[in-house]
């Protein structure tokens, strides 16, 4: 598979089948806490990066051909997604091969275009993010191009929110002593008042971010936060164990993908194998030795990682 990985476990969509459409690491962001790394290619041109062609091939191929199980098609990138000028498409196409939901994850910074509204209102959801609306945390937070303003940011999603039929949640990630001081949930709290949207997802650093300085915030500062956003504000769990039964059986390859695209603990990767822990570890050690991936400390956790960095998007 070229573009299309998974399906993988997401932490708020269950088993999602990604469609990667852009090549690493094209962004306007360079988010400190991103997972896969510095942004490379940083640039506000929308762009075929890749071709549309062949991922509407791949695509047909998995879910008509290979009929493989998914509960939701996930579109995002090595980088974001609505810099590719042809996802209104891709979205249309996708609807023709199935009836789940699809799904668009995205920074949210280029949705005050209208011709990226166009193309976001063909998806049943839409995660944008918005990290911090006051300029400076925004700033250090995201590391933007210089044309990237918060106003306009929020001003997009708020049209988005109006004129789609679909569902609109908000993710915020916290990184400690950058986006969380009680002024910038004031006015976070604010601009989510304005944009109203369905849901609001607060999060933090809870996977190897792209800068080791980037902390998280703990689950009672968090829990502060949601209270002040009030009761459309959850707090995103860690990944839950999902019972779709997609993959059965643990193939060194497949494994590979997943973290080429994904830092994942022991227990991410035994949820979507549904493997046991103990033949996991092992398959993990073997892996490990052969050099083809590393582990890292975060918080408490162990990740392993891909020594080939890559694709994939941590939202
Ligand atoms: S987290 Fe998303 S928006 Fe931020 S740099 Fe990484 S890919 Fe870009």
């Amino acid at each position: 598979m070229k573009y299309c990985f998974g399906p993988v476990p997401s932490r708020r969509l269950g088993l999602s089948l990604g469609v990667d459409i852009l090549p690493a690491k094209t962004c306007n962001l360079s988010c400190i806490y991103c997972e896969i790394g510095r942004t490379t290619n940083f640039t506000c041109k929308r762009a075929a990066y890749l071709s549309t062609d062949s991922i509407k091939r791949e695509l047909e191929g998995l879910i008509v051909k290979k009929n493989i199980q998914f509960d939701c098609l996930t579109f995002t990138a090595s980088g974001e997604p609505t810099l590719h000028s042809d996802l209104g498409n891709l979205l249309l196409f996708a609807r023709t091969l199935t009836s789940k939901p699809l799904v668009v994850l995205t920074n949210g910074t280029l949705i005050w275009m209208d011709e990226v509204r166009e193309a976001l209102c063909n998806a049943d959801l839409v995660l944008p993010s918005l990290d911090a609306v006051r300029p400076r945390p925004f700033r250090r937070v995201n590391r933007p191009l210089t044309c990237i303003k918060p106003e306009r940011v929020i001003e997009g999603i708020r049209r988005l929110r109006r004129e789609t039929t679909g569902q609109i949640w908000v993710e915020t990630l916290l990184v400690k002593g950058i986006n969380d001081a009680p002024e910038d949930i004031r006015c976070l709290e604010n601009a989510l008042n304005a944009i109203n949207p369905h849901r609001i997802q607060i999060n933090t650093v809870v996977r190897p971010p792209a800068v080791p300085w980037a902390r998280p915030l703990s689950l009672a500062e968090l829990e502060q936060v949601r209270n002040i956003l009030g009761k459309r504000a959850e707090i995103i769990a860690s990944f839950k164990k999902n019972t779709n039964q997609a993959c059965q059986s643990i193939e060194e390859t497949r494994i590979l993908e997943m973290l080429a695209r994904r830092p994942l603990t022991l227990e991410d990767i035994a949820n979507l194998t549904g493997a046991d822990r103990q033949s996991l570890k092992l398959t993990m050690r073997g892996i490990k030795e052969k050099g083809l991936i590393n582990t890292e400390h975060h918080g408490k956790k162990i990740f392993f990682t891909s020594l080939k960095k890559g694709t994939g998007n941590n939202r």
